[in-house]
């Protein structure tokens, strides 16, 4: 919804708001906030907040540290998990300079500039996101165990499943802050839960999975359980994925109207566009170690393939009624920065549309059968993150969605997590220190 200022002011009023928390991620897509008083909020809508962002991984160097928050009103939310009396409020916001020019490390501003781009072209994006999450058991000192919560599998019930009431507890919150669900369900991991997302726009629903996440952690910890989102945490179980279902429309869409796909080769140019980059842009879907450890088992994607059907692709493309309903892309995982996972495919799958890319046969191979090894003449997502971080150095395309500064201080970050991960011989555990390092 979009408020006005005094609408705004009104509501932390009527609402005994005590606390309103400025949100924003750093470019690993780590949420931070900084909490302010009511009586600042004024102020902040028309100033912003400063913050120092030389502290904020990948952000900017000491001699140039200033940034500001500006919230974005259309996100105030009230936090449910909060205390009723005198609560707490949340706007997402946007970075800017003191001058008032965009940051460009800002996922907010690098996603709303590719919405414009497909805006101009006569696009608009729905995406609806499919986030898996392990819940583990916690040490007498609240430490995180590999035990996981229970053991039960694909859509078990209780008493097996012992997930019911925390993804109620999801649930529930998550519908009070106004963001509309799909399902949930228990996984086939043990202690593995999905949650999964009605269709909105790409900007939202990147919003939305950064929300879900404090949610899906927080609500864990009151019940003193940990909840992962770490893409591989067992060998040899399922990993955690974040899927993106796309429906692209018409850009003269009403708001309130079911979305509905564009003319079929449209659709195939698009994907054809998500194929033709997926490699180079791998590094932003799947950004940590681990993440390589997922793919290629378990139903998880290994090859740059699509289908109609559910076996284990890349991409599926679900038609009905010969009518297609959506462009599912199985190979990001939630330790991604959705903003910038989303602005790098929608990018890639407009640059198919503008560069007329044609769409390679579709594989009908039933891809999890462990049997079928290799498929020669199909190429693969990358093994590593060292090939992952090489495919992504220099690349023309990222460099038109990110800026050099964002690329550059990305890669090093991650080059150094490549390097402390090869030098050493324990990768189970040098993947957990990874992965917490990246929380
Ligand atoms: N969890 C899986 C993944 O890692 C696949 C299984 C599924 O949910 N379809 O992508
Ligand atoms: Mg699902
Ligand atoms: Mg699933």
């Amino acid at each position: 919804m979009d408020y006005s200022e005094n609408e705004v002011l009104e509501f932390i009023e009527e609402n005994d708001v005590k606390f309103i928390r400025l949100a924003f991620c750093d470019i690993f897509g780590t949420q931070r906030n900084i909490s302010i008083m009511p009586n600042e909020l004024k102020k902040a809508l028309k100033e912003g907040v400063c913050f120092n962002a030389s502290s904020v991984k990948g952000f900017m160097n000491a001699e140039d540290s200033d940034l500001y928050l500006h919230p974005d009103v259309k996100t105030l939310s009230i936090l449910p998990w909060r205390p009723q009396h005198g609560r707490v409020l949340r706007f997402f916001c946007d970075i800017k300079y003191p001058d008032g020019r965009h940051f460009e490390g800002d996922g907010r501003h690098i996603i709303k500039k590719v919405i414009k781009k497909g805006k101009d072209m006569g696009y608009s994006f729905k995406v609806g996101s499919e986030c898996e999450f392990y819940l583990f058991q916690q040490d007498e000192n609240g430490n995180p165990t590999n035990i996981p919560q229970d053991y039960a599998g694909y859509c078990d019930i209780a008493p097996i499943d012992k997930g019911e009431n925390i993804r109620r507890e999801i649930c529930l919150i998550l519908d009070e802050m106004g963001i509309e669900l799909e399902n949930s369900h228990h996984e086939q991991g043990p202690g593995q839960n999905e949650i999964s997302f009605y269709y909105v726009g790409p900007l939202s629903a990147a919003d939305n999975i950064i929300n879900f996440k404090s949610v899906v952690k927080t609500s864990a910890s009151t019940s003193g359980l940990f909840a992962s989102f770490m893409p591989k945490p067992f060998i040899n179980e399922n990993g955690s994925g974040l899927y993106f279902n796309f429906i692209i429309c018409d850009n003269k869409i009403n708001l309130f109207e079911e979305p509905k796909m564009v003319d079929k080769e449209i659709v195939h140019k698009f994907i054809a566009g998500i194929m033709n980059r997926i490699k180079e842009i791998t590094l932003f879907l799947n950004p940590i170690t681990n993440s390589y450890s997922r793919f290629g088992s378990y139903n998880a994607p290994k090859y740059i393939t699509w289908s109609h059907k559910n076996l284990s692709q890349l991409i599926k493309l679900t038609i009905r009624n010969d009518e297609y309903k959506n462009i599912k892309l199985r190979s990001p995982d939630p330790s991604c920065n959705p903003y910038l996972a989303l602005a790098l495919l929608i990018g890639a799958g407009l640059e198919g549309i503008e560069k007329n890319l044609s769409l390679c046969e579709p594989c009908n191979t039933n891809l999890s059968k462990s049997h079928i090894g290799e498929l020669k003449d199909i190429e693969t997502l990358p093994k590593n993150m060292y090939e992952s971080i090489n495919l992504s150095k220099n690349n023309e395309f990222i460099k038109s969605i990110l800026s050099e500064k964002t690329i550059t201080n990305y890669i090093d970050s991650k080059e150094q997590e490549w390097r402390k991960y090869d030098a050493r011989t324990d990768k189970e555990k040098v993947e957990r220190e990874l992965y917490f390092s990246n929380i």
